[in-house]
């Protein structure tokens, strides 16, 4: 026997009971965005190699050993995007709208694609929810992502399951300076070092910070401290941002050690974190990027963004439990008709309420089936109500009108009648 298809490991179906939590989660996202004034953007899913070894840095994790790279059959090199920033950049300063100081505010959504180690919270296909903000400098601007994260923690009831952890890289010059005096400390203690950590010395060293590895984390206790580093205007940046915070009263706590796994970051770095997933605990992060436009061949033009991970995020609302009543119930109203009569007066009925009642969630039989087993079929819908229309009804010009989940008696409702009652009985979202 063949053997049978599957699904690439690490990219996963979302299956028709998990969508609706999805839909929740996403449209919460999607109103509260346009609610601050972002518009949404939407760019390919694959781009030239090349646009992600300039953007994101050819000695990242990402660049080194997560993409997904392949030939097309003109021998372009071409990869599925492991993250939105890059893609974004290129498409803002490809169509010019952020050219003469332009502020855009934007965001997409979709699947972004990396090779790692599936697990819980990790995966090969993952969705993100990202956001990149242009030509604002200001710590301001900072604060209001970050502002805007934890009104969606507060809507999505999972507040108090995520900390704020912020940092900030200062500028390309004083992080210079910095990484001049970490790499000259490491070096010092290069033998307890991990062997990561001691090829990140030479490639990437800031992220030698964010190691695991107990030993070098205890070589790390001692290191030059990024905050003394940091040049007049970064730490009033910061200062700005700290203030904006207290002001509306969101708690933080600073990690020197963050560093953020991209090359581009400046000043301002953030991440949500949880305790409740496992080892995969950032749910959101982003930060400042005041160089990255200017390194993709751009006029100097800031950025800010964050991206959060929809996985993840769906996984806490079912972890915590947050899941709100209404999204488990999809069907208001199921409609059994019995008879080829009563089907065909069943449809025009349905299309009439449907006309008066767009919101609606009308389900009409299909398939016909005995009094019994339209009846089991109804309940199984998770619908409030059935609709019946046999031989009587039809009759009578009326609707049999059944609560099915313990609210009263069977009544009977003229066709006339059935849409203004269906509007009292159905709480419409
Ligand atoms: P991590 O440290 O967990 O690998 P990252 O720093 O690589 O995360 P970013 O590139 O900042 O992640 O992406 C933003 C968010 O996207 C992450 O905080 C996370 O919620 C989500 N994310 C990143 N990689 C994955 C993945 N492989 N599977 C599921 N979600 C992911
Ligand atoms: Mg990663």
């Amino acid at each position: 026997m063949s053997k049978s298809l599957q699904a690439i490991r690490g990219m996963n179906d979302i299956l028709p009971e998990q969508t609706p939590l999805w839909r929740y989660f996403e449209s919460t996202v999607a109103r509260l965005l346009d609610n601050y004034g972002y518009k949404q953007i939407r760019m390919p899913i694959v781009e030239f190699t090349e646009l992600f070894k300039r953007s994101i840095g050819e000695v990242t994790d990402i660049v080194e050993k997560e993409m997904y790279t392949f030939e097309d059959r003109n021998g372009d090199s071409l990869t599925l995007r492991p993250e939105g920033t890059a893609a974004c950049v290129r498409a803002v300063l490809e169509h010019g709208i952020t050219g003469g100081g332009q502020v855009q505010k934007l965001w997409y959504i979709g699947p972004m694609f990396r090779h790692e180690r599936p697990q819980k919270g990790r995966y090969r296909q993952f969705h993100q929810i990202g956001l990149e903000v242009f030509n604002l400098d200001g710590p301001d601007i900072d604060a209001e992502l970050i502002i805007m994260t934890w009104r969606l923690w507060g809507e999505l009831g999972i507040r108090d399951a995520v900390k704020l952890e912020l940092n900030s890289l200062g500028t390309s010059e004083s992080r210079g300076r910095y990484r001049e005096a970490l790499v000259e400390y490491l070096s010092a203690h290069h033998d307890k070092l991990d062997e990561d950590s001691q090829r990140r010395l030479k490639t990437n060293p800031l992220r030698v910070l964010d190691t695991k590895n107990a030993d070098t984390q205890a070589v790390l206790v001692d290191a030059p401290k990024m905050a003394d580093y940091l040049d007049d205007e970064s730490r009033a940046h910061f200062e700005g941002l700290k203030a904006r915070l207290d002001a509306v009263g969101i708690p933080y706590v600073l990690n020197p050690k963050l560093v953020r796994g991209l090359d581009y970051y400046s000043k301002t770095v953030f991440e949500w974190v949880t305790d409740k997933l496992g080892a995969q605990g950032t749910v959101c992060a982003g930060g400042r990027y005041d160089g990255l436009v200017e390194q993709m061949g751009g006029k100097p033009t800031t950025g800010v963004g964050f991206a959060m991970g929809i996985e993840r995020l769906v996984l806490m609302l079912e972890t915590l439990e947050q899941i709100p009543e209404e999204i488990s119930r999809q069907v208001d109203v199921y409609l059994c008709a019995f008879g080829e009569a009563a089907e065909l007066a069943g449809l025009k009925l349905a299309e009439r309420v449907r006309d008066q009642l767009p919101n609606l969630r009308l389900q009409v039989n299909a398939g016909a089936g005995s009094f019994k087993s339209q009846f089991k079929k109804a309940d199984k819908s998770g619908a409030l109500y059935a609709l019946i229309l046999g031989d009587d009804e039809m009759a009578q010009q009326v609707l049999g009108f059944k609560p099915l989940r313990g609210q009263g008696e069977q009544q009977s409702i003229a066709w006339d009648a059935l849409a203004a009652h269906l509007a009292t009985c159905v709480v419409q979202g």
